[in-house]
């Protein structure tokens, strides 16, 4: 920024011209004043000079103050203009103020107050300046930001686009020779079974076969997953009754574990929409969960119950709950949590299931509900919207009243 304050003086009266600059030199340190005695003058110098003030007599001949005021004002509006007006010309100094005239200044000239206004308009013309600069260091800055934010976005769509790619041709690369494994080791279980027990190698199967169904929900947790964020996903929705769609769930899932206790009330059945092998998916995820988290042999519950138009299906369990930090990004994959560890090893996955599982519901228009106390244990309620036959008139009131329909208890 310049040091020198720059002011220009017009007026015809050249006697002023001499006379109020060397006031001026003796009153305010580190100044240049240029005079004119034409408005017309004054304009030429006001197009090559940034003044920091100008101070014009009002009446000239020719181009009076006033206009030149007025030129001012387009061609450097930033520039604080003062009109000397004739003593007691009120009408005047009103006039030079209502076009935009920083002050006026009264003849005879009282040179304190000149000085004092001065000051006043040079440091007005200061700050103008720096909030000029200032606006346009903005300006500047939000447009590479502009710049940044968009090369970014691009580079993000990019990446997502070939991250999504990239699970796709993972998941069916390790689909294929997964079956090849799937369809030997069902080959010499038949085998074994035909000539005989053979401990180490019935062991071995085992292990094979586990590993094998590991491998087979990563792999199926990755095509969902990427399914679902290509938005591919495709519901196949038909009427289901819930209670019979979970009674069958569960008798598959304890299918050589041992029967569930289970608790039915009599009544109509809980209909709902919905995609039933996607509905089971998710139970089937929230029962593994709650297996894999609770110690050997503690119960799990799943009750099925119904509010107004909406049915719960809640798998609880008496386990270790869930860890504070993992809580809040409960339905996120483990990729998208920054500072959420990822572990490895036979109890860990990619943190796929729930977000597989919420994104699931979500497309039923329902919702997950958890809550969780650590070692307490945790309840999983998947929220569905009931059928509604359009062609019903009245809902029955009784049916809409809370009540629990099914209650399962699962104690491996
Ligand atoms: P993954 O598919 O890797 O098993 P999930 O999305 O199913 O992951 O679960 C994410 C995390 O949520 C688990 O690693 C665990 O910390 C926690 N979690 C899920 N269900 C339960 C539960 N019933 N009890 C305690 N923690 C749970």
């Amino acid at each position: 920024m310049k040091n020198i304050s720059q002011i220009l003086l017009v007026d015809d009266d050249v006697a002023l011209l001499q006379a109020l600059p060397k006031a001026l030199f003796l009153r305010i340190v580190e100044v240049q004043i240029d005079t004119c005695d034409s408005a017309l003058d004054a304009l030429e110098q006001i197009q090559e000079h940034d003044y920091d003030a100008i101070v014009s007599d009002i009446k000239m001949p020719g181009m009076d103050g006033l206009a030149l005021l007025e030129k001012i004002q387009e061609l450097r509006p930033e520039t604080p203009t003062l009109l000397i007006t004739g003593h007691g010309d009120h009408e005047l100094a009103i006039q030079a103020l209502r076009g935009g005239a920083y002050d006026f200044i009264q003849k005879p000239i009282d040179r304190d107050y000149v000085v004092a206004a001065l000051h006043r308009a040079i440091q007005t013309h200061q700050l103008r300046r720096q909030v000029r600069e200032h606006q346009r260091a903005l300006e500047l800055h939000a447009h590479s930001l502009e710049r940044v934010v968009q090369n970014r976005t691009q580079e993000l769509v990019q990446a997502n686009a070939a991250k999504d790619t990239f699970l796709s041709m993972v998941s069916h690369e390790l689909r294929t020779p997964l079956t090849s494994l799937k369809a030997r080791t069902q080959h010499l279980r038949r085998h074994r079974e035909r000539t005989g027990p053979d401990d180490v190698v019935s062991l071995g199967l085992e292990d094979m076969e586990r590993s094998i169904s590991r491998l087979e929900v990563l792999i199926n947790d990755l095509l969902d997953a990427s399914l679902i964020e290509t938005n591919m996903f495709v519901l196949h929705r038909k009427r289901c009754d819930l209670v019979e769609l979970c009674r069958h769930l569960i008798e598959e899932y304890t299918a050589g574990k041992g029967p569930a206790l289970r608790f039915e009330a009599p009544g109509e059945p809980i209909e709902a929409e919905v995609d039933p092998d996607r509905i089971s998916q998710v139970m089937l995820n929230l029962l593994t969960n709650a297996h894999k988290h609770s110690p050997q042999g503690y119960p799990i519950t799943v009750t099925l119950h119904q509010a107004g138009f909406e049915a719960s299906i809640s798998v609880r369990d008496v386990g270790v709950g869930i860890p504070a930090e993992v809580l809040p990004h409960i339905f996120e994959p483990y990729y998208r949590v920054p500072g959420v560890e990822v572990q490895t090893g036979a109890q860990t996955g990619l943190g796929l299931g729930l977000y597989i599982a919420w994104k699931l519901v979500e497309r039923h228009a329902g919702h997950i509900d958890v809550q969780s106390v650590p070692g307490e244990g945790s309840v999983f309620s998947m929220v569905l919207p009931l059928f509604i036959d359009p062609t019903t008139e009245n809902v029955d009131a009784a049916k809409l009243a809370p009540h629990t329909q099914a209650v399962w208890t699962i104690a491996p």
